[in-house]
């Protein structure tokens, strides 16, 4: 049990980012709470779209996510 997931109203998966739903799998992609590189490689993962996750990478080196932004509600607030 190490993968979080949020549902909609409608049971259907949601980008914990942005709150909209997947639709198709293609765009999906899974984030390291904690980097692999940082030790997160057993930690939680949680699964968004491939642009909101190029977001959170764009916007946040791996130490600040370490340190910092390691929960969906620190992410949220980027
Ligand atoms: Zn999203
Ligand atoms: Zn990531």
């Amino acid at each position: 049990m190490s993968k979080m997931s949020i549902m909609s109203k409608s049971d259907e998966p949601c980008c914990p980012l942005c709150g909209r739903p997947f639709g198709t799998a293609r765009n999906i992609s899974r984030h390291h709470l904690i980097p692999m590189s940082k030790g997160g490689k057993k930690g939680l993962t949680v699964d968004m779209h491939n642009i909101c996750h190029r977001k959170i990478h764009a916007t946040l080196t791996n130490r600040e996510l370490k340190l910092n932004y390691f929960t969906i509600e620190k992410l949220q607030q980027l």
